[in-house]
This record gives C-alpha cells, sequence and structure tokens, in this order.
C-alpha cells in the first residue's frame, strides 16, 4: 500500500482502538497535543529505545548513557541561549483572534518561498505583500510578528518571585553538557567520545500537530559527541549517515527518507541538517544533526566560572571541545515506523477480504508472537507454551474467537508468529506457526520454538 493512501485518520483509528496511543486526559475532553501511550504504543516505544541503546551506547566504543534530571539551575538556559533566543515567530489574527507561526503561513501558502531562511521583517512584509488569508475565517488582518519563548517556565518553592522561576527543559542535550566532564573523568574517557540520553523535553508550541508528530511534551534520544575542532566536519557527515542507516534497519525505506539541510541556523549551530520521513501527511523531520562548535561549553564556562576545557593527554594542549549533536524525536520515530508499517492487503477481492496488517520490523513489535489454543479444551496445555515463550519475549494469550478472526487481531498489532496450539499438538508435541506477512505456516516442535523466534528477532 503506498504512503500516499494510508490517511493519518486510519492510523489513529487503529492506535486509540488497539491500545497503541489515546488521546490525552480523554475523560476530560482531552488536552490539546498531549498523547498518552497505552500498553502496546509503551512497549513498542520501549523496543525503539532498545535499539538505539544497542546501536549508539552499546555497540559503539566511547559511548555512554546517562540521565539528567529535566530540572536544571536557571543559568543553564541563559547560557545555551534559550532564554534569549528560543522562540516562535508569531501573529494574531485581528478578527478571529487565533494564533500562527509567521513561518507556518508562509510554506502553507507557498512551499517554495522558504520563511526559514527570512527575518522577523521580510515574514511580515511577505505576508503583506502577498496578502496571505488568516487559514481559519480567510480575512487578512494580522497584528505584527512578536517573538514568544517555547519554554515552559514554572516557579519552585513558595512564592512567585523571578528568582525562583526554573524552566522544564526544551532539550536534553544541556544535561549531557554540563555533566561532559564528569563523564569523561569517570569514565577516564579520551576524545572524541559521546553521551547519550533518551528523555522528555518540554516545547510550549501553539502550532496543533498531526497526532504525535508535534506534540508539546515529547521524548527524545540524543547523542552528542565530543569532539577537537577540525575533526568536527568529518563527524557531522558521519553521523548525517548514521542516522539514515539506523532508520533503514529499523524498517524506513531510503525512498521514504531524506535530508534536508537547514539554510537558517539555530543561534548554536555551524551546520544543521535534518533527515525527514515520507508521512502520510508530507515530508517531516524524526532527527536533527547539528555542529554546536564549542558554543554551549564555552557559554557554561563562562557563566558557570567553572573551566570546562579537556586537557589532551597527548599533546598536553588545553581546549574547549566541539559538539556533534545527533537527535532522534522518539514519539515521532515511533509514527513514522507506524505509518511505513501500515497496510490494507487484499485478501479476496470477490468477498471484499482485506486485512489491516503491521508489517513491523520484529524487534520492534510489541508482541513477537501469539499462543492461540484452537479450542479452549486446549487452553491449559497451550498456556504451557506461553508461560515457557514469556520468560524470553513479550508474548500474547488469545483463546477467544475464529482461529481466523485472532489472526486478523495480532496482524492488525504486528505480532510477526501467531502459534496455533491443536488436538495434534497433544499427541506430537509441535504447533503450527504462521508468519505475518506471508501468512505461510510451518509445523515446529514446541521446544524449537524460542530459538526460531530469537533467529528472526536481529538488529
Ligand atoms: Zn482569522
Amino acid at each position: 500500500m503506498d504512503n500516499s493512501l494510508k490517511t493519518m485518520d486510519k492510523i489513529v483509528a487503529l492506535c486509540k482502538g488497539r491500545g497503541f496511543i489515546f488521546a490525552g486526559s480523554d475523560i476530560y475532553g482531552g488536552l490539546a497535543n498531549t498523547w498518552d501511550y497505552g500498553p502496546l504504543g509503551a512497549r513498542m516505544k520501549n523496543n525503539i529505545k532498545d535499539t538505539w541503546r544497542k546501536r549508539f551506547i552499546q555497540e559503539r566504543k566511547n559511548s555512554y548513557e546517562m540521565d539528567a534530571d529535566i530540572l536544571m539551575h536557571p543559568r543553564v538556559w541563559e547560557a545555551s541561549g534559550h532564554v534569549g533566543s528560543f522562540s516562535d515567530p508569531l501573529l494574531d489574527c485581528k478578527e478571529c483572534k487565533m494564533r500562527f507561526r509567521a513561518d507556518n503561513l508562509i510554506d502553507d501558502f507557498d512551499p517554495n518561498a522558504h520563511a526559514d531562511g527570512m527575518t522577523k521583517q521580510e515574514m511580515f512584509e511577505y505576508i503583506k505583500a502577498h496578502s496571505i488569508p488568516c487559514p481559519h475565517c480567510g480575512k487578512h488582518n494580522f497584528t505584527e510578528i512578536r517573538e514568544f519563548n517555547l519554554m515552559f517556565k514554572t516557579f519552585r518553592g513558595v512564592t512567585e518571585d523571578a528568582k525562583s522561576v526554573i524552566y522544564l527543559r526544551p532539550e536534553n542535550a544541556q544535561g549531557e553538557y554540563v555533566n561532559y566532564l564528569n563523564v569523561q573523568r569517570t569514565m577516564r574517557a579520551k576524545l572524541p567520545f559521546s553521551i547519550g540520553q533518551i528523555g522528555k523535553a518540554f516545547r510550549n508550541e501553539i502550532t496543533p500537530g498531526n497526532f504525535t508528530f508535534r506534540t508539546i511534551e515529547f521524548e527524545q534520544m540524543e547523542f552528542q559527541t565530543f569532539c577537537k575542532e577540525g575533526t568536527d566536519a568529518e563527524l557531522y557527515e558521519y553521523f548525517k549517515q548514521f542516522g539514515k542507516q539506523y532508520y533503514e534497519d529499523l524498517g524506513l525505506p531510503a525512498e521514504h527518507l531524506r535530508f534536508h539541510d537547514h539554510e537558517k541556523l539555530a543561534h548554536y549551530a555551524k551546520a544543521a541538517c535534518d533527515i525527514e520521513f515520507l508521512f502520510p501527511f508530507g515530508w517531516g523531520e524524526i532527527n536533527g544533526t547539528h555542529n554546536r562548535t564549542n558554543f554551549d561549553l564555552a557559554r557554561h564556562q563562562e557563566y558557570s566560572g567553572t573551566k570546562l576545557e579537556y586537557l589532551d593527554p597527548e599533546t598536553n594542549e588545553r581546549y574547549i571541545p566541539y559538539i556533534i549533536e545527533s537527535t532522534y524525536g522518539l514519539d515521532r520515530t515511533f509514527l513514522a515506523l507506524l505509518c511505513e508499517a501500515y497496510d490494507e492487503e487484499v485478501i479476496d477481492a470477490e468477498k471484499n477480504d482485506v486485512r489491516t496488517v503491521l508489517h513491523l520490523n520484529p524487534v520492534i513489535a510489541p508482541y513477537k508472537a501469539a499462543v492461540l489454543p484452537l479450542s479452549k479444551k486446549l487452553s491449559d496445555e497451550a498456556m504451557k507454551v506461553y508461560d515457557k515463550l514469556s520468560k524470553k519475549f513479550m508474548v500474547d494469550f488469545d483463546e477467544n474467537g475464529s482461529i481466523g478472526k485472532r489472526y486478523r487481531r495480532e496482524d492488525e498489532i504486528g505480532t510477526p508468529y501467531c502459534i496455533t496450539f491443536d488436538f495434534d499438538s497433544l499427541e506430537d508435541g509441535c504447533v503450527t506457526v504462521r508468519d505475518r506477512d506471508t501468512m505461510e505456516q510451518v509445523r515446529l516442535p514446541i521446544d524449537q520454538l524460542e530459538s526460531y523466534i530469537q533467529d528472526k528477532i536481529v538488529f
């Protein structure tokens, strides 16, 4: 099924109906742009994290994971530049009072206008010159463009004074930066080395979001490589390609991925490139690789008064390392994998028989297998197979409905193998294993199931 034929409505419905993702605070009518991962979604998200840990931490030399607090000293965000310049250019429609991002208005009006290369003044003049209408009410009567800071601000303690202001982190990176010498010393690391982290970040975005694509709370898997100036350009290119390969290995085909180099760079970056995936709603960023130079560490040295130089043991030089950052949006990666995997297959055109199936890479599928007793009379014996396999994998057990219906339910949640326990199984100790994608069946001894499944889960 071509990605252009898939609709977000169908994917959202499947997510809600099968326990992947629910609307946040649903019983209260929801809270815009928040989503809760259900049992299958949480499982799949953890599986994606595991692949990232394996590829970025476990298999790489000089790579370390850490888990920093979300709350940091408020000076961190002054040093990082987020207090001063982490903002969106917003304007309001004076007629209907809706608020918009100026760059989005322009890009939606003309995708070739490249608003990301315009200044605030240029954007304002462009919107005026082209009489861009309000997407909500259709009139053209906007306020000036104002910069709105995207950080969530809260107050620590009992008083709401400026001294007790504290922010929810808008990116994980600063947790790695302020700890880079702690990691370097305790791990006796030499440049180049990397610190990775999986965690939540928060941005007060106004743009509604295409399901979980744009949310105010999101999870990042990010990887910071500390290196000597002069080696940064090569590492930057390396991590762009490394990220694309990671996505291809997870199951996103090369023709649905592309690089997008940034024209307008963030305040900290020397070069920036996204990996975009072709979603049903169009191309969207799922990874960003940035050459952040020594900006962050130099600023932290200045603002904290703590020396952050690295002493090169070979040359005895002291210098502040450069940083190459490669950040993976976990929720976006999840959504990309789900959209890519979604398929509707015509089994029998005459009978109008169509199956919905998620062709997920088995490594990220919520369940690796489902045990299905052919009759409820066989449930106790089949449960022994479940008990055995569940020590190794997440396994489902379903004894309700016809076997055909049960297959379809498992197809719809991407379970790669259905194991049917029938009356012969009592005699021969074998079960039938059905492959989700080919629907072919093989008969296997129960004691070979574990290695059979294990061999298919490769990453
Ligand atoms: Zn309006």
